[in-house]
């Protein structure tokens, strides 16, 4: 067995004896039962003695010598001493011939008789008492009171110290790195919940983990490839005989490919710094519609290219937020719409207040995202398909969404294939500004789309 079950069947069978113990003197005390017993015998064996006396010729010691009990001491005393019994229970013996003295609670009673002239005393014998009377009546009964109540208490040990034996198991397989342990349990009570929650967060964990092999995973296939691609065209770059149009076109590549290393580290990077914070630093008041005319505009080379038609429409809006972090919301969301347009297509822009709050609504008439990729386009590294994987890293919808959780705001996205994308960011006009002044931080990268 182990520690607490030991402890806890100490704790219930101490608990147990003790009340057995106090009830069984209580019960000696309060009960006069035994008290009365012994009275009565001692009283039928003095009538008993007086009858022999006055029917036989026997004298007192023989008839004391024949009658014998095993619990009483019958003792002849000759001239009474009225000092002996008390001079009421002398007056008593005087008029009635026997008199019951009641010794106290646990001795019992002495009952003194008259026998002709002389006085028999009935006592109790010394090794006999109250107490062993009662333990003689009662002890079977309570030795099998205590052991139900031990095999009830080894029982009930187990039935509560398995759940936690139980978890103590899994708690270390869990400490080893196992995530698949779950505890079966169809408990109603607290152990039930605690064995769920336990449940509960080893699933969560599981979850990290894949995560985390897949972040990895992730991260080594989005450096391998421009990598690959970089040490290609540099060793081309060593042959002599290349042309100088050759040696221009593949150092553009390499140039083009570290640039997206470098984006990727850094979009990493952001991402990781947004996760461990709590809440948005340096706030500031700024005019919303200002801000994303400004992202368009810098937005202006690749939209260009493409010669999309931009319909905007956005209402003067003032709102409290960072400045910097949502700059980069507008930059990738814009981005995409822009990436995954046709040439010569629209993108409607608009921003209004809608339930006290800004709304932003940017849709394109894009390639649109199917519904089973639908749910998942906010996960890290997640593309919707291997063809669009060289122009983006599949990190800048957690991006912002993240940078959205963190200013309160939310996104959301309605799309279906071949007809475009609507995205739809909701924000807070004005969220609190930290009270506490924080050191500016560097800024996050630009764009990573
Ligand atoms: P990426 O860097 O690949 O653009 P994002 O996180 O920004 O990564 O987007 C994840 C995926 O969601 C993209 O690879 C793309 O497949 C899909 N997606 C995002 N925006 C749009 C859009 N406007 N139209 C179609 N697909 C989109």
């Amino acid at each position: 067995m182990n520690k607490i079950s030991i402890k806890l069947a100490a704790y219930f069978l101490g608990i147990i004896l003790l009340s057995t113990l106090l009830s069984f003197v209580a019960v000696m005390f309060l009960s006069r039962q035994v008290e009365e017993e012994i009275a009565r015998d001692q009283r039928e064996l003095a009538m008993t003695i007086q009858a022999l006396q006055s029917q036989t010729s026997m004298s007192v010691e023989d008839i004391v010598s024949v009658i014998t009990r095993s619990n009483y001491h019958l003792r002849p005393v000759g001239l009474l001493d009225s000092t002996d019994i008390g001079p009421a229970a002398h007056q008593d013996l005087d008029e009635d011939g026997i008199v019951i003295l009641h010794d106290g609670p646990f001795k019992g009673a002495t009952t003194v008789l008259q026998v002709g002239d002389s006085y028999v005393r009935i006592g109790m014998q010394p090794q006999y008492s109250v107490f062993q009377i009662w333990f003689s009546r009662l002890w079977n009964s309570f030795a099998l009171y205590v052991l139900i109540a031990a095999a009830l208490v080894v029982a009930l040990t187990h039935k509560v110290v398995h759940p936690v034996l139980e978890l103590t198991g899994a708690t270390q397989e869990v400490a080893k790195g196992n995530f698949d342990v779950q505890i079966e349990s169809s408990r109603n009570d607290e152990i039930g919940d605690l064995t769920e929650n336990f449940n509960q967060m080893v699933r969560q964990l599981r979850t990290i983990e894949y995560l985390r092999r897949d972040f990895i995973s992730n991260v080594s296939h989005e450096i391998k490839t421009p990598l690959a691609s970089i040490r290609g065209f540099a060793s081309l770059l060593q042959n002599p005989l290349i042309t100088e149009q050759e040696r221009v076109e593949y150092s553009e590549i390499i140039v083009e490919e570290a640039t997206r290393l470098s984006n990727l580290s850094s979009t990493m990077l952001s991402l990781t710094k947004l996760e461990n914070q709590e809440s948005v630093e340096t706030c500031s008041r700024f005019y919303l519609d200002e801000q994303i005319r400004h992202a368009v505009l810098l937005l202006e080379p690749q939209w260009g290219r493409k010669e999309l038609i931009f319909n905007i429409e956005l209402e003067e809006l003032e709102i409290t937020a960072n400045e910097e972090l949502l700059q980069q919301v507008w930059l990738n969301l814009l981005g995409n719409a822009i990436k995954f347009s046709p040439s010569g297509a629209g993108i409607d822009l608009t921003l209004q207040v809608s339930d006290g709050q800004a709304e932003v609504v940017i849709q394109d008439q894009g390639v649109g995202i199917s519904a089973e990729d639908l749910p998942r386009i906010f996960e890290k590294f997640f593309q919707v398909d291997a063809t669009r994987s060289k122009e983006g890293s599949g990190l800048g919808l957690s991006l912002v969404k993240r940078i959205l959780d963190l200013q309160q705001g939310e996104i959301s996205v309605v799309s279906a294939p071949g007809e475009g994308s609507r995205f739809v960011v909701t924000l807070p006009l004005g969220i609190p500004v930290d009270s506490k002044p924080q050191a500016k931080q560097p800024l996050p990268p630009k764009s990573t789309t």
